[in-house]
């Protein structure tokens, strides 16, 4: 349902790696955890230990990749990446352990999806860089332990609720990162900007980074479109006029909302009279996916006022009214 430009999880065409930040003093934005991670980085590598285990929370697109190997990378070691659901076994996750070099970064992405039995593996390795092997079976099975050298996982959930409590307990730096602000994302579309040789005026800038819902990588992908109009229809400049009408005609629109976001949004006011509504109802009326929604659609919706959670289901923020041009049909919600 969501429309792939403004989806906030990868895809194959995004070619991140010409925008990706590689050094801390280069990222922008996510002031207080950046700040907290160049002192963990700072201590271990004075040390000479590896940095303790850091866990990334919050919506995709944040960053949260990039700083991972940001990390490894001021840190001087190897940066190792896996996924959640790529570790099928328990095999799968002690061939990487066992070839972690000391004070590597493990990053993995989407920990929420780990299979249990391989998350079994993952608590003695965190808590003693050990790995418990179990030889043989039935009554004659015994555990050898082997050895790791120290390492530092860095986990990546957009999902913390759906993190088994161990696991959680395991990170000493558990660090959530937010929303950027509409500032940020003008810094973000600048370099970046620069970066495709294609400059950006600041009012053209700033169209994008007010359309890319609080998320770099959306920023990204709407740089590189208005990029693509600004060399075809333009003078190869990114200018406020060409970025407003580039970003018209994609559908995308002064807020950064989308056709999908619109959809939600007047499905609630005209089938359920602004809600409560249950997230299970909207799903099934818009034929999308119960995780599409949490994930993709409702957390910037509710970032901007547009959507209220509560206990009895999903209401509409007052903004939504204003955004649709929608009367309330009663007092607005508190
Ligand atoms: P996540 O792992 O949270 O889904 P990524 O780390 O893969 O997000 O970042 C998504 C994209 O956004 C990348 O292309 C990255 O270059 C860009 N990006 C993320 N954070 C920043 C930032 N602070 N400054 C500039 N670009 C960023």
């Amino acid at each position: 349902m969501t429309d792939p430009l403004l989806d906030p999880n990868p895809a194959p065409e995004d070619n991140d790696r010409a925008l990706r930040p590689q050094a801390l003093e280069e990222f922008i934005g996510q002031a207080e955890a950046r700040s907290n991670l160049r002192i963990f980085i700072e201590s271990a590598r004075r040390r000479g230990e590896a940095m303790d285990h850091v866990l990334f929370h919050g919506p995709p697109g944040l960053g949260k990749t990039t700083l991972a190997q940001i990390m490894a990378r001021e840190l001087g070691v190897n940066f190792r990446m896996t996924s959640g659901p790529v570790l099928a076994k328990a095999g799968d996750l002690a061939a990487i352990l066992t070839n972690l070099e000391a004070r590597d970064v493990l990053f993995i992405d989407e920990i929420h999806r780990l299979n249990p039995v391989v998350e079994e593996v993952l608590y003695p390795a965190m808590e003693d860089h050990a790995l418990d092997l179990v030889i043989g079976e039935g009554p004659s099975a015994r555990t050898v332990r082997i050895d790791l050298q120290p390492f530092t996982l860095v986990g990546a959930t957009t999902r913390l609720g759906l993190l088994q409590t161990p696991l959680r307990d395991r990170f000493g730096i558990p660090t959530r990162l937010q929303f950027y602000t509409e500032d940020e994302l003008h810094q973000i579309v600048l370099r970046g900007a620069r970066l495709l040789g294609c400059p950006a005026d600041d009012a053209g800038a700033r169209e994008i980074a007010k359309r890319a819902r609080g998320t770099p990588r959306v920023a990204g992908r709407l740089l590189r479109r208005v990029v693509d109009f600004a060399v075809v229809e333009g003078d190869g400049r990114v200018t406020q006029a060409l970025a407003d009408n580039a970003l018209t005609r994609l559908g995308v629109d002064n807020v950064g909302l989308d056709g999908a976001d619109r959809r939600y949004l007047t499905l609630i006011a005209e089938h359920y009279m602004g809600g409560p509504v249950g997230v299970e109802t909207i799903a099934a009326a818009l034929s999308e996916s119960r995780d599409a929604l949490e994930e993709v659609v409702e957390p910037y919706l509710l970032q901007q006022g547009m959507l209220q959670r509560t206990p009895r289901g999903r209401m509409l923020g007052p903004r939504a009214w204003t955004h649709l041009g929608l009367t309330p049909p009663r007092p607005e919600p508190q």
